[in-house]
């Protein structure tokens, strides 16, 4: 597969521009050897670990989206005084003021796009937004944008204040369409679609190692050397086209002399899609699993989206990979 990969990669054109981004706050431990003790804050009664990004808690069962920074500096009452910055130069695309109404709390999300992929930074638990900072607004990498602090819906005691930190995908801009149906009765969806379903984050700190140590550090570039966990076809008529259309740069191949009948897509194991090609050779009625890298899918047992079937025949997409390639193919 990987070799496969190279041989479309020498057909893509070359994105020269590098990735520029700093780190959220002043925690800059992350770069220093041995710092990650001092970089990420550990979930109650475990240790630093816990604060990374994937399957690391719960033994493993459950998924950290993102990475959990510790603060630096209180105040006589203890609460952390660490400034929240923008990774990078972007847009404000959606503010969550409410803290109650999202185990985030109160949480920015900032719009990117590095090298051609469209991609967002999310800043939650913080205590309150920089002044005047607003929706649709433009910031600078570096800007302040929101106090570090203990927001959410679950209690954060301030002593174990963090800033959850991500960078995510948004897999659909019409999510709210998708999901409007399938809330239960008297359930709201208030972050519409930014709701962290929505929302699929990739690992962030080997992005700032790798641009800290690589100043030629190319986004793009880091996407397609993502391993890829498996691979799935879609009827033509079914296409990820909000994906596809949000994310031109994974799409291989212009459009064929023959008629498309299908797109094979590649997924990272959490779900998000890192490579489309159209297909005139194959037709099938719904998405179905093409192909698995059995070693990558099991390095994220949290995020399960493919299994074997029960005569071990096959594969077949889990409960969880079912929902997203409906939610994908949803038009
Ligand atoms: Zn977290």
């Amino acid at each position: 597969m990987t070799m496969m990969r190279n041989i479309f990669l020498l057909l893509l054109p070359v994105y020269a521009s590098a990735l520029e981004v700093e780190l959220p706050t002043a925690n800059h431990a992350l770069y220093s050897p041995s710092g990650e003790e001092q970089f990420f804050q550990g979930t109650a009664g475990h240790d630093w670990h816990s604060g990374q990004y994937g399957s690391v808690r719960s033994g493993g069962r459950q998924f950290h989206e993102g990475i959990d920074v510790r603060f630096l500096e209180r105040d006589r009452r203890g609460e952390p005084k660490d400034r929240v910055v923008a990774i990078a130069d972007g847009e404000v695309a959606y503010l969550a003021a409410i803290a109650g109404q999202s185990s985030y709390g109160r949480y920015a999300l900032l719009r990117h796009r590095w090298n051609e992929v469209e991609v967002f930074s999310l800043y939650a638990h913080v205590a309150s937004f920089a002044p005047g900072l607003r929706a649709g607004q433009t910031v600078k990498r570096g800007d302040w944008i929101a106090m570090l602090g203990h927001s959410g819906t679950q209690n954060i005691p301030k002593e174990r204040s963090h800033l959850h930190f991500e960078v995510c995908f948004q897999l659909k801009r019409d999510f709210a369409t998708w999901f409007a149906p399938k809330l239960a009765k008297g359930d709201r969806n208030d972050h519409a679609n930014y709701n962290g379903i929505n929302l699929q984050g990739i690992d962030p700190a080997p992005i700032f190692l790798a641009a800290h140590e690589k100043p030629s550090m190319n986004f793009r570039e880091h996407m397609e050397s993502q391993p890829i966990a498996f691979t799935a076809l879609f009827p033509a008529r079914r296409a990820p086209l909000s994906f596809m259309r949000a994310q031109q740069w994974c799409i291989v191949n212009g459009p064929e002399p023959a008629p498309v009948t299908a797109y094979e897509v590649w997924f990272m194991a959490v779900g998000v899609p890192t490579f489309v090609r159209p297909r005139t050779d194959v037709t099938m009625p719904s998405a179905r699993v093409l192909s698995v890298n059995e070693p990558a899918v099991n390095a994220c047992p949290a995020r399960r989206m493919v299994e074997r079937d029960a005569k071990r025949r096959g594969w077949q997409f889990t409960h969880r990979g079912a929902e997203l390639m409906e939610m994908l193919s949803f038009q």
